[in-house]
């Protein structure tokens, strides 16, 4: 795919004095607010009131400015992206802003963002996201077109970023009764996805690709606390038989977590391999933060059952530490966050701008 100018690269061209960070409220905030700080970059918070109110404001020495908004439907309004971009706003995404704004709007959206943003597009579809990371290499988890191909435990799931929620798990028996009960609840068959169960260890990594330094850097992993089914392994295994609870996967905490050392092989090859597929497919560099999410199995197999390309909240713990593996890479201590407010100081500094957002 040719790679045109992208909607960030042409704005970011127009800015005179040094980018702001601009950081949407939720998820991640804190941590990129912290970052920018540790490393010298204005940041700008953009928040509702009520968010404001509720947290930031408790929090004010963490940022020079701040865009207060009635609702988050403000957001994309012209003279609110027409004041951001008088303060020289550079934005980084999360999750909480693209289900507050929506995938698709943030796609057109006139401002820099710090992120290949073609991403988010293919990050809305169950379909292409696993496509997208079968053509990387990377191995994943077999996916069941129909119930009756299914041939061990799976865990379906309901479309859109939803931190597990809703999500069920079943066997080959029991998949057509849930199957039925999810439609019941309004979501067809064409909708949910219906993937192997895999069985071992979470592990969620951190990735940075950066394009000041030409590199994919491994900076942390993280696995997450989900409810009910870590508060299922608790239970005497005579009373969860006897309660017989279906498990569920709502996100709820993460955990840091590391890898025995010899899977950082596999590890760091999946993140070159997943940038690289990224370009090829967006016809746009891999931008910025990333993660892959799987579970390592027995054989020491890393399937991958989903990615986000953009920060993740497990980063958060880490927020103002040294990361474990980010660390490596610089003589400061390295969290997520403040390796992305580096990104933007770095590239202003050597003229580089255009090359991070788009
Ligand atoms: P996701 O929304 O895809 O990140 O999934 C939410 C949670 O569901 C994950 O953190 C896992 O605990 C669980 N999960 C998702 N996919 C799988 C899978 N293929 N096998 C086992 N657990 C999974």
């Amino acid at each position: 795919m040719a790679r045109s100018r992208s909607v960030g690269a042409e704005i970011v061209s127009s800015y005179t004095g040094a980018p702001r960070l601009a950081v949407p409220g939720s998820h991640s905030a804190l941590q990129l607010l912290r970052g920018a700080r540790d490393e010298g970059v204005e940041a700008v918070l953009v928040a509702t009131r009520r968010q404001y109110e509720a947290i930031y404001s408790r929090f004010e020495w963490l940022y020079s400015r701040a865009v207060l908004l009635e609702s988050w439907s403000d957001f994309t309004e012209k003279r609110t992206l027409e004041k951001l971009r008088e303060l020289n706003a550079v934005l980084v995404p999360h999750a909480s802003l693209i289900e507050y704004v929506g995938a698709d709007k943030l796609v057109g959206l006139e401002l820099p963002i710090l992120g290949n943003r073609y991403l988010l597009e293919i990050e809305a579809s169950w379909d292409r996201k696993i496509t997208l990371l079968a053509s990387a290499g990377i191995e994943t988890p077999r996916i069941y077109r129909s119930p009756g191909e299914a041939t061990t435990p799976v865990i379906v799931k309901l479309p859109g970023a939803k931190g597990g929620r809703g999500y069920r798990a079943a066997t080959p028996e029991t998949l057509p009764r849930v199957l039925e009960e999810l439609r019941q609840l309004g979501y067809s068959p064409e909708e949910v996805t219906v993937q192997e169960l895999l069985i071992g260890v979470r592990l969620y990594v951190h990735y940075f690709a950066s394009r000041v330094m030409d590199r994919v850097e491994l900076i942390s992993m993280d696995h997450r606390l989900e409810s009910n089914i870590d508060g299922l392994s608790r239970l005497p295994p005579m009373l969860a038989a006897q309660l017989n609870l279906e498990p569920t996967f709502t996100v709820v905490a993460n955990q840091p977590i590391v890898a025995r050392e010899s899977l950082l092989a596999k590890i760091l090859d999946y993140g070159d391999r997943f940038a690289a597929a990224v370009e090829k497919e967006t016809g746009h560099p891999m931008i910025g933060p990333f993660s892959l999410e799987g579970v390592v199995t027995d054989k020491l197999e890393y399937k991958v059952f989903e990615f986000s390309g953009r920060i993740v909240a497990g980063t958060n713990v880490y927020m103002g530490q040294p990361a474990p593996y980010g660390s490596l890479y610089w003589e400061t201590p390295m969290y997520m966050g403040r390796r992305i407010a580096r990104e933007l100081r770095l590239a202003w500094e050597r003229g580089l701008l255009e090359k991070i957002v788009t």
